[in-house]
């Protein structure tokens, strides 16, 4: 996933922010893996061969997921989407080029004739909703 390349940080409260942030995303994904095997999806993590190297990706049958960290990516209406007060404009910029280049990975991969889903991270508490979203891939 989901932690997109980011400069040294050099401010001690938004490096631990990144590594929190950054956490629970890696947790999400392994809590996808594991509902994707329960589902007998058959999958590959970290598709370097796709444009935007989805976090899980089926080539033969076409699709791809990529699994968000709510903060990092934007998840609309979302209490995690916060923008800290501090070096606002930084945030702001960060967050702008991770969403375009979200949108850009998405648009690639269907053009190529992928299903795309996005999975985000607080969605991974309710197993059974991301059960049901995994059967557009079927
Ligand atoms: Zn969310």
């Amino acid at each position: 996933m989901t932690s997109p390349g980011f400069e040294k940080p050099t401010d001690p409260a938004r490096s631990a922010l990144m590594r929190r942030v950054r956490q629970t995303g890696t947790k999400a994904e392994d809590e996808v893996a594991a509902i994707l095997r329960q589902s007998g999806l058959r999958f590959r993590r970290n598709v370097k061969s796709l444009p935007g190297s989805p976090d899980f990706a089926n080539k033969t049958n076409q699709w791809a997921i990529f699994v968000h960290g709510c903060f990092w990516h934007r998840h609309e209406g979302c209490p995690r989407t916060t923008t800290p007060t501090r070096n606002r404009d930084f945030w702001l910029a960060k967050f702008a080029a991770n969403v375009n280049r979200d949108t850009i990975k998405a648009r690639l991969l269907r053009a190529m004739g992928f299903k795309v889903l996005t999975i985000w991270e607080c969605e991974t508490r309710n197993p059974s909703n991301v059960r049901r979203r995994l059967q557009r891939l079927r």
